[in-house]
């Protein structure tokens, strides 16, 4: 049997779909894209969505009483259902087009925590999480004057749940992490957290920015109340994210921001707010990007998830391989059963900035710095580290590259 035989799908045959992905870069060398985590590429099929849209029916949404409006609000209701059944939501109306989800959560942050937070209530955060998942609560708490507490993590990365048990009681009304974590790589028992939230009282929100492209969300089994993720990081545009919330708290929650659509009626001094989605989309929404992310959705569902999720698995597993070989590099983040396609790592004596740059002159994007996670990177005793992340189109090949490319970059600097 060959090779390709045995792996969940072709990447080879899916690459095709990717203009970018055959781009050479700096002296003609053959591009190698792992900073999936922070965005993804964009398939053939999802750019000319985006042009057809363009080219033939484009409009401004739900205002006009013409043709081509209806024609534009047709393709971005027809892509909120593609997110609706995505994400296994029981309605489309509450699915909330946002701009990303940074945007989600602080709607999240600002209407429903103004509302329903107080002094001496507690928030309850993750010490990995996103800054877009930590600063929009303490923001929240300086407002109201709640308080944050934070689940702390083994030094493999892992939630510590006995410890998070400590932290719920009756003042706990949220609890707020990510499915994974855009650092560790760490898949958080999302189920499990749920259910001991529950049975303390509190909400949560799920900042699924980094699973949601890559394992299957459904928000009916997690039994989340709010699911934020990111069009970009899904093969979709930028510019557009989605925030899902049980009806009976949307509808309770008053709007985020002011503006058109948002709106039944207004007068001079006071306004009515619309329906669900529509007093959550103040303003023209992010119309296309929108649409791309119906187009993302029919190619990911083509793929398939669980074949996205056992082929990364693969290319994981290289990646650790690889990088152990070249010694020296200490990965941050749990056991290859517990986590997603991501791979943090340090290598001894040289900064995770030349890291990335000497890799980058061979052609290998992978991200260096803190990722947005500052808190995260303190409580592992480091400033920095360099992040390989990958995706359905990365092939074995390429991680095998990165094991080649880390090995000269630590000669390098034995030399200097
Ligand atoms: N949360 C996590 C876990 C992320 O990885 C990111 C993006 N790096 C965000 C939130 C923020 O997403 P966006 O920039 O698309 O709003």
């Amino acid at each position: 049997m060959n090779a390709l035989a045995t792996l969940p799908l072709d990447p080879q045959t899916l690459r095709a779909d990717f203009p970018i992905l055959a781009t050479t870069i700096h002296d003609n060398v053959p591009l190698v894209y792992l900073d999936n985590a922070a965005t993804t590429q964009r398939p053939r099929q999802v750019i000319q969505t985006i042009v057809d849209t363009y080219e033939r029916r484009y409009a401004n949404v739900h205002r006009g009483i013409h043709w081509l409006s209806d024609q534009s609000t047709d393709l971005f209701e027809e892509a909120r259902e593609g997110v609706r059944a995505f994400i296994n939501a029981p309605a489309r109306e509450e699915v909330i087009f946002t701009h990303g989800t940074t945007e989600s959560i602080n709607l999240v942050a600002r209407s429903w925590g103004d509302a329903n937070v107080r002094a001496g209530d507690e928030i309850v955060l993750t010490v990995m999480e996103h800054h877009s998942n930590l600063v929009p609560w303490q923001q929240l708490a300086a407002r109201t004057g709640c308080t944050l507490r934070h689940i702390p993590i083994t030094d493999d990365g892992e939630l510590i749940l006995d410890e998070f048990d400590k932290l719920l009681s009756p003042r706990t009304r949220l609890v707020a992490l990510a499915s994974v974590s855009n650092v560790l790589g760490t898949i958080n028992p999302v189920e499990e957290i749920v259910r001991r939230a529950h049975s303390a009282g509190a909400l949560v929100l799920v900042d699924a920015a980094q699973s949601a492209a890559h394992m299957p969300t459904d928000v009916q089994r997690w039994n989340a109340d709010f699911v934020a993720f990111s069009g970009h990081k899904m093969l979709a545009p930028s510019g557009v994210g989605v925030l899902w919330g049980r009806r009976e708290l949307l509808d309770a929650m008053p709007p985020f921001l002011g503006g058109g659509s948002m709106i039944r009626r207004v007068k001079v001094d006071s306004f009515e707010p619309a329906d669900l989605p529509a007093k959550f989309e103040a303003g023209t929404p992010p119309i296309v990007p929108a649409i791309g992310l119906g187009a993302a959705i029919d190619y990911i569902n083509a793929v398939g998830l669980a074949n996205i999720h056992a082929y990364e698995d693969v290319l994981t597993r290289r990646a650790h391989t690889v990088l152990a070989e070249v010694g020296g590099v200490r990965i941050v983040g749990p056991a290859l059963e517990k986590k997603a396609g991501i791979v943090s790592f340090t290598v001894e004596g040289v900064h995770a900035h030349d890291v990335a740059q000497l890799l980058d002159r061979q052609g290998i994007a992978v991200r260096a710095g803190h990722h947005c996670t500052m808190p995260l990177h303190k409580r592992l005793g480091i400033t920095a580290t360099a992040r390989a992340s990958f995706y359905f189109y990365n092939t074995l090949d390429e991680i095998n590259l990165l094991g080649r490319a880390l090995a000269d970059a630590k000669h390098v600097f034995r030399r200097r």
